[in-house]
C-alpha cells in the first residue's frame, strides 16, 4: 500500500550543509515529496513533538538538540513508506547503522544522528500534521 511517513533532517545535518545529499538519497530510493520546509522550532514545540519520550533519560538533551538550529521536515510517500524509509536511514546509533544508510554517512552519535523517521503509520500521520497543514501537502497518492 502506498503511504506516507515523516522525515526530518535534524540540526546537525543542516549545519553540515548536507540537506541536498539527504534529499537526493530519499528521492533516489523512490520516495515522492509531498511537503518540505526549512524551519526552526522552539524547545517547547520540540517537547510536544517528542512527548512520547518524555520519561526517557535523553529527553532534555533531545529537546535542546532539536531546537538548537534549523531543521527540514519532509513528508514523503511510497509503497511501504514507514519501513522502507527506516531502512534507508539505518539504526538509531550511526555506529550500528548499515553501510550506505543516511545515519551511517551523516550521523555523528546516538544523540546527533542526522535524521528522524516515523515508526508507524499512525505516528507518521500525527507527526506529518505537526509540521504541515492539509493545504501545504501535495497529494501524490492515487
Ligand atoms: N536518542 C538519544 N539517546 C538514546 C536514544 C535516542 O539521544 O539513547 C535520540 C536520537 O536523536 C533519536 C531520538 O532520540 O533519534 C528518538 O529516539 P528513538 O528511540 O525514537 O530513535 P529513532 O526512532 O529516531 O531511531
Ligand atoms: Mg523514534
Amino acid at each position: 500500500m502506498r503511504n506516507r511517513t515523516l522525515a526530518i533532517i535534524k540540526p546537525d545535518a543542516v549545519s553540515k550543509n548536507v540537506i541536498g545529499e539527504i534529499v537526493s538519497m530519499i528521492t533516489q530510493a523512490g520516495f515522492k515529496i509531498s511537503g518540505m520546509k526549512l524551519i526552526k522550532i522552539s524547545r517547547q514545540q520540540a517537547g510536544v513533538f517528542y512527548e512520547i519520550h518524555k520519561d526517557r533519560p535523553f529527553y532534555e538533551e533531545l529537546l535542546d538538540y532539536m531546537s538548537s538550529g534549523p531543521i527540514v521536515p519532509i513528508a514523503i510517500e511510497k509503497e511501504n513508506a514507514v519501513e522502507d524509509y527506516r531502512k534507508l536511514i539505518g539504526a538509531t546509533d550511526p555506529q550500528k547503522a548499515a553501510e550506505g544508510t543516511v545515519r551511517k554517512l551523516y550521523g555523528q552519535s546516538l544523540a546527533f544522528n542526522a535524521v528522524h523517521g516515523s515508526d508507524s503509520d499512525e505516528n507518521a500521520a500525527i507527526e506529518t500534521a505537526f509540521f504541515f497543514s492539509h493545504s501545504e501537502l501535495v497529494d501524490n497518492i492515487r
